[in-house]
């Protein structure tokens, strides 16, 4: 049976002629019937497989009513936080709350709790005793461990200690939520379930650490000696891959078993999941509410593909998608292409056709699940790193559907790229300027400084400018006047005021007025964020460290420094060191 979309309430569960659902979905976003949108693609999922699926959107959280309006769940709660981790949903980097959630009705704030993922475990535990809770998402992916919180400004338990939760599904949980339901279904108690891949456990009545699991530094020695966060970042890292060995860490009281991640879903399990029938619209109780923000940027895009080998060491997706790509056949992308073609709100724009990095579509090296390099591309590109040929041919069908269309709808590549990467095939960067860009692209070249841009895992400034020239000619050769949107990071571990000063310097001398800048922020597994707690790099020398509001902010002002509101930070910085050139150019580039 086709369900559009799927029930919220008592009455649609009556309605589809279910006693109870087997699983309830309680996410902290509101429900989005959309491939990006994670609740909906394990709802899907579930539902695919035979499971009666429920979704529990944005409940109260003050008292477990919202919990008991559906009746128990057959098999078990699976909660999540939502598509981004909660903290950063709701604080910016220096901590301020935001002003809106995109993920919420017309971005109301204040329609989920601090800390969603303990909150909806207690308050499911109260509504009906006895039943399993599974934590997934990305919040639970990466807060699966001992991890730092901004926010707190502490070390925390792993997030499945804190909700006392029986399983905790990380990484893209597919295959391990749906083998969690198929052995609770067939009578399996949960406390027995410890052996699937991406999943971690309590070790709690009579579960034990297994004989092979890699002992991380706990908690208590984490928090005694904070340089030790980059040896147990670096030992986990180790084991990250669906080759890796189970870790497991003290958390005081008691220990977590993390299990190694799942294999990524093969190609054809990828295409079954992205043809399941998603509406692509917000569940029709939005309507009235003002709808729900986070769809609109996203409705007519394309997830081509899963994994990213890049690396960069101030991004967790290492740790959440993992490095090995797995990707849709062309005939799915083309499939998406038609049914988004018919949808009755398309406006003639798929938005991006692209992945977590675009041009890493059909990248897949044979060697990845038991290659230990957490980059394929830093220091240098790998020997063994495949080829361009997919992801053109890829595009090429994308082409040749447009063609065929009789209104040819706009198709863009809006997901980063990697610019080093691109420069292997200048084919592709043909392709890309004469066909997918709107007059700009999107490029992260992050900062110039060479000992920065190591500490971030990234290329050089002169591969930068190696791009930069082979894009210009690009889009020359195509007859187009293009651009490309250049983004960095301030204050990241390892930049010190004197190398922001330099990257001003730099924007300065180009005229460059960079609009997105982001504040570094320390999310939780990111292999900077250990820098940023032991302060150390990943060879274990002491670099310098930005901390406190006063130097981000500086940082911050130094890289927007054409903005007026930002001269007296700026200038309480570069006058006393005599930098009375570049503070002229930049008051005469503040007023033109
Ligand atoms: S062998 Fe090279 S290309 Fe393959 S996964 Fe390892 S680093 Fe990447």
């Amino acid at each position: 049976m086709k369900i559009q979309f799927l029930p919220t309430t008592r009455k649609e569960i009556t309605a589809l002629g279910w006693q109870q659902a087997d699983i309830i979905l309680v996410t902290a976003d509101a429900y989005v019937d959309h491939p990006s949108f994670g609740a909906a693609l394990i709802g899907r999922w579930l539902t695919h497989h035979g499971f009666k699926v429920a979704i529990l959107a944005q409940p109260d959280w003050h008292s477990a009513d919202d919990f008991r309006a559906m009746g128990p769940p057959r098999l078990f709660w699976a909660v999540t936080s939502g598509c981004i981790d909660s903290r950063l949903n709701m604080y910016a980097s220096m901590g301020s709350k935001r002003r809106e959630d995109a993920y919420s009705p017309a971005g109301k704030l204040g329609l989920r709790p601090d800390r969603p993922l303990i909150v909806y475990a207690e308050r499911a535990r109260q509504a009906c005793k006895g039943v399993p809770i599974v934590l997934g998402g990305l919040e639970a992916s990466l807060r699966r461990l001992v991890h730092y919180d901004y926010i707190t400004d502490k070390l925390q338990r792993s997030v499945l200690a804190d909700a006392k939760a029986d399983l905790l599904v990380h990484g893209m949980g597919e295959s391990a939520i749906l083998e969690i339901a198929r052995r609770l279904d067939a009578g399996a108690p949960v406390n027995d379930i410890h052996d699937i891949p991406g999943t971690a456990y309590r070790v709690i009545k009579g579960a034990t650490v297994p004989d092979d699991a890699v002992q991380l530094p706990s908690r208590e020695e984490l928090q005694a000696d904070n340089t030790k966060f980059m040896d147990f970042q670096l030992a986990y890292q180790d084991q990250s891959s669906p080759a890796g060995r189970p870790v497991a860490q003290d958390q005081g009281p008691g220990q977590i078993v993390v299990n190694p991640p799942a294999a990524p879903l093969s190609q054809q399990d990828l295409d079954t999941l992205y043809a399941l029938p998603f509406t692509r619209m917000w569940h029709p109780k939005y309507d009235t509410l003002g709808g729900v923000p986070a769809l609109k940027p996203v409705q007519f895009s394309i997830t081509t593909h899963r994994g990213c080998f890049g690396g960069c060491s101030f991004c967790a997706i290492y740790f959440h998608q993992g490095k090995q790509i797995a990707s849709r056949s062309p005939e799915s992308i083309i499939d998406e292409l038609d049914s988004i073609a018919q949808h009755p709100q398309f406006r003639g724009t798929v938005e991006d056709i692209g992945g977590p990095t675009a041009n890493m579509y059909g990248m897949a090296c044979a060697a990845a699940p038991t290659c230990k390099r957490m980059s394929c591309l830093f220091p240098s590109p790998c020997a063994k790193l495949p080829s361009h040929d997919a992801v053109i041919a890829m595009l090429n069908r994308v082409l040749q559907w447009r063609n065929a269309q009789k209104k040819k709808p706009h198709i863009f590549v809006a997901s980063g790229i990697r610019h080093d990467l691109a420069l292997q095939s200048k084919d592709y960067i043909r392709l890309l300027a004469k066909h997918f860009v709107g007059g700009h692209l999107k490029i992260a070249p992050e900062h110039i400084c060479p000992h920065v841009l190591d500490m971030m895992q990234k290329p050089h400034n002169d591969t930068f400018e190696a791009f930069e020239a082979e894009f210009e000619k690009a889009s020359k050769a195509a007859g187009k006047q293009q651009y490309l949107v250049p983004y960095f990071i301030s204050a990241h571990p390892g930049s010190s005021p004197q190398e922001a000063e330099k990257l001003t310097e730099y924007l300065v001398k180009r005229n460059w007025r960079p609009r997105q800048v982001q504040d570094f922020v320390p999310v939780p597994l990111a292999l900077a964020t250990a820098m940023y707690v032991s302060g150390r790099s990943p060879k274990k020398k002491a670099i310098y460290i930005p901390k406190g509001r006063g130097e981000k902010r500086l940082q911050m002002a130094l890289l927007q420094y054409y903005d007026k509101r930002n001269f007296k930070t700026i200038s309480q910085y570069l006058s006393p060191r005599g930098k009375h050139k570049l503070l002229a150019q930049i008051r005469k580039l503040q007023l033109t």
